[in-house]
């Protein structure tokens, strides 16, 4: 059986099997599929005289429009052949022009179809779903909240990020955080907890729990997707997001 339909089959009965369990495996996919998302050459550069790409080092982007431009030229790993629009972020600033008025980012996995079609983070049914978890604690990405993710291209069939396209969208994601200083973080899912504290844990094990992120509170939460697989996810969720909010309070008012 060629690779490509071994994947189709494996990823088709590991989502069957992760639906009636509720919950999404920890483990990546086996690395024999993917060599399948590796091999092909990316795409050559189209670069504007004068505009050379930069190498991925972190602190080279100086606002936030540097990290735009680099992430929308991007071609450092396979997932660029396959998109549709790279999905940077966005936040008060993009959406209303307000600056500087992020309190709160929020990190997920990687874009699906609809933020790859539309090239904006979370606006399919898992980002409606987002936003009113976000609005139950009066935040908002329109007002108070930047809202991106770890991967900004579309892994195709919704497979999960490989950890080496992670690593080639690493320096985006870190100069995102270190320009907009947000006071707390909420990672949404096993895939953006893992990859922010480097660690193999579940996700049930880490929901809920506050932990320091290069001196900024981070709490992963359950991705909103998951919520909607599994409506018993959504009590535990709210009493996280009830404990994000006490914590943001304290220090809103300096606490
Ligand atoms: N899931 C994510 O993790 N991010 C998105 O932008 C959309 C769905």
């Amino acid at each position: 059986m060629e690779t490509e339909t071994s994947e189709l089959l494996y990823r088709f009965f590991r989502t069957a099997s992760e639906h009636l369990e509720g919950y999404r495996r920890s483990e990546p996919y086996p690395d024999v599929f993917y060599p399948l998302f590796r091999q092909e050459e990316p795409r050559p550069v189209q670069e504007p005289a004068g505009q050379p790409v930069q190498e991925h080092t972190g602190g080279q982007f100086r606002s936030l429009t540097e990290v735009y431009a680099g992430i929308s030229r991007c071609t450092a790993c396979a997932l660029a052949r396959t998109r549709k629009n790279t999905v940077a972020g966005e936040g008060p600033e993009e959406l209303s022009g307000l600056p500087a008025a992020v309190e709160v980012m929020v990190i997920g996995e990687a874009p699906g179809a609809d933020e790859d079609r539309l090239g904006h983070p979370f606006v399919g049914r898992a980002g409606q779903l987002l936003d009113k978890m976000l609005a139950a604690i009066q935040l908002s990405r329109k007002t108070n909240c930047y809202i991106t993710n770890v991967i900004k291209c579309r892994p195709p069939n919704n497979r999960d990020p490989a950890p080496d396209e992670c690593a080639c969208c690493s320096a985006f994601l870190e100069a995102q955080i270190r320009l907009i200083q947000p006071k707390m973080i909420l990672s949404a899912g096993r895939v953006a907890a893992q990859n922010l504290l480097q660690t193999t844990d579940g996700i049930g094990k880490l929901r809920g729990r506050f932990f320091d992120y290069h001196g900024i509170p981070l709490m992963p939460l359950y991705h909103p997707s998951a919520l909607l697989r599994n409506e018993e996810l959504k009590r535990p969720a709210w009493e996280d997001l009830k404990v994000f909010r006490t914590r943001l309070n304290q220090i809103r008012s300096g606490n």
